[in-house]
């Protein structure tokens, strides 16, 4: 397919990627339309990818050697063991990933979107509707363009996706991740408790924290990013509107004081020091949610990355599955003679890696969080059958890319 006016509803990851895609297979026209007004650098912090994931995506040119990131090789699994400084470790797994800052990757696939491209940022689109021959974008200006294929990369609240599948909706999976980042400069002493390739583990009853450097903002410098997994204190003393971070301000001072109980109740000394030596401006919550719809078009409607699916972010692939969403969308415009069978394609491959990867999620999540086993028993042989049978030897970081 190729030649026709493209929309992308969202200018995020998943939205830039899209815009590359469509703008490869030769679209005559290849519009973004973005909410936020501005640079988007501020949506997150650090986030991992697969090595093999990047290796592939870089040879569809959607990644490249060029975007700062950190390489990460192990997964120590660290229990609390008396005043040992740093713990003890009962496992290690492999950890073939490289971390990326979330600001800085997203300001490089952006940076790699050609000038043909009309990217509107301060641009909302209210709601999209499908004919036979298009659809149409309606816009919080008043505004209406027909386009012949509009593509949702616009999170989880899609506007697409509810016009494709109203009742596809994300739900709260019980427990949430606290996040924070602080310069890797202010670790704490010494040194070798915390190797530069380590993505070192916390783990104790009821949940386990991960914490690897990453690029410092903007590539500069290096920091040191933790998710620490938990439930919070009842679940349904916290209202959660959707699956929206809570803002540092905005955090409950009974779900400050909960995490902080278990950081100083299980963590080893060194790592509740890393926590308690974080700003705390940097600190959020985001709950767990997931969602996958059932189909990934829809008459002239397709939709990409967290529109299309949110797996738990134990998975490591939400930014890995936005990309290859958009290498899969790519391949099938290039490849099919009509629109509807390049979103038949597209469809039929990514629906099934969506529904896998919200599964695996709730695995994870389930051997990680909520019904974690006696750590301090385990050993390495222990820990890595643990590891199998919750799924993190399949699809861990990502499924592979398709046609490639
Ligand atoms: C803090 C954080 C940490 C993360 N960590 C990891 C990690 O470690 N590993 C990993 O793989 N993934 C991680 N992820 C997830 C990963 O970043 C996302 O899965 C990936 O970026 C895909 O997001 P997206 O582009 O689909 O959606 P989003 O990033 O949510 O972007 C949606 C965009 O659409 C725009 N938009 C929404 N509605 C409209 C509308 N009506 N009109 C116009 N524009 C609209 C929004 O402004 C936004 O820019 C993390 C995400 C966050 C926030």
């Amino acid at each position: 397919m190729r030649g026709g006016r493209v929309a992308v509803v969202g200018g995020s990851i998943a939205g830039c990627a899209a815009a590359l895609a469509a703008a490869r297979t030769g679209a005559d026209e290849v519009v973004v339309f973005e909410r936020a007004v501005g640079r988007l650098q501020d949506r997150g912090v650090g986030l991992a990818l697969h090595n093999d994931r990047y290796a592939e995506l870089e040879a569809a040119g959607y990644l490249d050697a060029g975007m700062p990131w950190v390489q990460l090789a192990r997964r120590p699994w660290v229990v609390r063991e008396g005043t040992v400084r740093a713990g003890r470790q009962i496992g290690v797994l492999p950890f073939p990933f490289r971390s990326y800052n979330w600001g800085s990757l997203w300001q490089e696939l952006r940076n790699r979107i050609p000038d043909s491209v009309d990217y509107r940022t301060g641009a909302t689109v209210t709601r999209v509707v499908s004919g036979t021959d298009g659809a149409v974008v309606h816009l919080a200006d008043g505004g209406e363009q027909h386009f012949e294929l509009v593509v949702g990369a616009d999170g989880y609240r899609s506007v697409v996706r509810a016009a494709m599948f109203p009742d596809a909706q994300a739900r709260y999976g019980g427990f949430v991740a606290w996040r924070g980042t602080l310069p890797a400069g202010r670790l704490p002493s010494p040194p070798e408790a915390f190797p530069e390739q380590d993505a070192s583990t916390v783990v104790f009853p009821g949940g386990h924290m991960i914490v690897y450097r990453i690029p410092g903002p903007g590539g500069h410098g290096t920091d040191v990013n933790w998710v620490f997994y938990t439930s919070p204190p009842a679940a349904d003393g916290l209202r959660f509107g959707g699956p929206t971070n809570v803002h540092p301000r905005a955090m409950t001072s009974e779900l400050s004081e909960h995490q902080l109980g278990l950081v100083n109740e299980h963590f080893p000394p060194y790592w509740q020091e890393v926590i308690h030596l974080t700003p705390a401006g940097t600190r959020f919550v985001q709950p767990m949610y997931d969602m996958a719809t059932p189909h990934y078009a829809r008459g002239r409607l397709a939709v990409v990355g967290d529109a299309a699916s949110i797996a738990r972010p134990p998975t490591g692939s939400g930014a890995i599955k936005a990309l290859q969403d958009a290498a899969a969308l790519e391949r099938a415009l290039d490849t099919a003679g009509s629109w509807a069978e390049a979103l038949h394609s597209y469809d039929a491959e990514r629906a099934p890696v969506g529904r896998s990867t919200v599964e695996l999620g709730r695995s994870l999540g389930r051997a990680q969080v909520q019904e974690t086993p006696d750590w301090a028993a385990m050993d390495q042989q222990a820990v890595e059958r643990w590891w199998q049978a919750a799924g993190g030897g399949n699809g861990f970081g990502g499924r592979a890319l398709r046609g490639r």
